[in-house]
């Protein structure tokens, strides 16, 4: 194999879906993989649809995905300059080869002219194509006297370059993940190269920068696979032996009807951006939804591509080992937002209590609370299992930081009886004496204590944690008191007494 350079060449449109993170992580994996180079092109060759801070996203979110970035705008290389906006001039040069030697040329006809044709057609129920049928009747330099469209030319006439498409010519290719195609050119159109605002189309200017950056594989998403014949005849056109090209399955919505789109996540509540996109339409990440990068990333890899064996936790080093293109499917897949947060889950069981520790410390911090790094450790070990984020460590635990602010109407209505007040107040007597207020003593003293009194431990036990915990759910009770403290404890079983005697 050639020495391997692929690139993720994203167009600076708006937030990066998850399917654009899942080419670029595809791209990444095969150049690590083959010991070749992952390149960041900037397309921001479409003016119209340039959105200011897009590009700063693309690079952040790589960047928290763990996604290494070998030459870019930020990186360098001797391949630059690596956002086509830059490079202008050089695109002209080539659309003007094209010209030169008959594969492409000039075309006059207005935006409105193009318009009327188009819904002339559509009334007549057919579709109006630019090709070599209707090409002659349009204003071109193919159908113009060469004085005439010299003329327009000199005399600033606005025109695009078009690729002069060959009437009915079998175009066949190579997919490396759909094999032999064929297509012929009769079913298709005349392409634009290069626009009249003096910027090349994505498919003249990445053809172009493929050659010029070397790529020697485009993976990319199947959106693409209807312009590769076009691709592929410019390349004949260019006399330029083209990439190898494998073309991505597209990702599905949950129920599998439809591509996930953008707007999916706001609608169904889960992310499908990498990373919060700040400006207009808010939209959630899965970074700021608290998933960890790598589990996200793991997650994504296997949407596409299967590894052959029963094994689904990857880390990154072992998704380069494990990938290959002859692995990656042909139909879409569908996203699974619940697998999404069950890789999360098995991440979180997998950090140490002391890194989650440290990550809840700064959440708690956000609250208003804190507690030092070994306390935390001991309760994030408390709740570990049970939660597949960050975040619901706080849910699991609020009750260890702060009082309940209300109580489990239904827990209340079925275990707060008569008599429970004046057990809690002799609880609470009793506790009030411990001088070693730690979990195992208070709980030797609470069982002796109901055993001489022969009360019910259920009972006295359902009381105790409402006051406590303002429910019934949380880990040992023994392990919340001695955490939260004798003076602590004392207060909760007042104000409990105190609330709860009211309803
Ligand atoms: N700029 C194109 C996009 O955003 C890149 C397609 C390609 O990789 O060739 O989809």
């Amino acid at each position: 194999m050639k020495q391997v350079r692929v690139r993720f060449a994203p167009s600076p449109t708006g937030p990066l879906h998850i399917g654009g993170v899942r080419t670029a992580l595809y791209n990444y994996l095969f150049a690590r993989k083959n010991g070749g180079t992952f390149i960041l092109r900037i397309e921001d060759t479409d003016q119209a649809r340039y959105v200011e801070g897009a590009e700063e996203y693309i690079m952040e979110s790589l960047e928290w995905c763990g996604i290494v970035v070998d030459e870019g705008i930020r990186e360098g290389g001797n391949f630059g300059p690596y956002r086509q906006s830059d490079k202008k001039a050089i695109f002209r040069q080539y659309a003007d080869i094209l010209v030169d030697k008959g594969d492409a040329y000039y075309a006059f006809d207005t935006p409105g002219q193009l318009e009327s044709l188009r819904s002339e057609a559509e009334k007549a129920g057919k579709t109006f194509i630019y090709n070599a049928e209707k090409r002659d009747g349009m204003s071109n330099s193919l159908s113009l006297p060469e004085a005439e469209w010299r003329d327009k030319l000199d005399k600033g006439e606005p025109y695009v370059i078009r690729y002069k498409m060959p009437a009915n010519e079998d175009i066949s290719f190579e997919d490396l993940i759909r094999g032999q195609i064929v297509v012929n050119s009769s079913t298709l159109d005349d392409k634009v190269l290069f626009k009249s605002d003096g910027m090349p189309t994505y498919h003249l200017a990445h053809i172009v920068d493929d050659k010029i950056m070397e790529i020697s594989h485009v993976i990319r998403g199947e959106e693409w696979l209807p312009s590769l014949p076009l691709h592929i005849m410019l390349y004949r056109s260019f006399g330029w032996d083209p990439p190898a090209f494998a073309h991505l399955p597209l990702l599905l919505k949950p129920d599998g009807k439809g591509k996930l789109s953008k707007r999916d996540g706001d609608k169904m509540g889960f992310p499908v951006f990498p990373l919060f996109w700040p400006y207009g339409d808010t939209a959630k990440g899965y970074r700021e939804d608290g998933y960890f990068p790598d589990a996200f990333i793991n997650m994504l890899a296997l949407l596409g591509w299967n590894p052959g064996t029963e094994q689904e936790i990857f880390s990154m080093d072992e998704l380069i080992n494990s990938f290959s293109i002859d692995r990656v499917g042909k139909s879409g897949s569908r996203f699974d937002p619940e697998k999404a947060r069950w890789f999360n889950h098995q991440y979180l069981q997998h950090r140490s209590n002391t890194e989650l520790a440290l990550e809840f410390r700064d959440l708690l911090r956000t609250r208003g609370y804190h507690d030092d790094i070994v306390k935390l450790e001991k309760l994030v070990a408390l709740v570990k299992e049970r939660v597949s984020f960050v975040k619901d460590i706080w849910t699991q635990t609020d009750f260890f930081f702060k009082a309940p602010d209300t109580y489990d109407q239904d827990a209340v209505k079925k275990r707060w009886k008569d008599d429970s007040p004046k057990l809690l107040m002799e609880l609470k007597l009793l506790l009030t004496d411990i001088l070693d207020f730690s979990a195992s003593s208070a709980e030797k003293a609470i069982n002796e204590w109901t055993i001489k009194n022969g009360y019910n431990t259920g009972a006295i036990m359902n009381a105790f944690r409402l006051v406590i915990v303002g429910s019934l759910r949380g880990p040992h009770l023994f392990d919340i008191i001695g955490w939260i403290g004798k003076e602590e404890t004392l207060k909760r079983i007042d104000k409990g007494i105190t609330v709860l005697s009211k309803y």
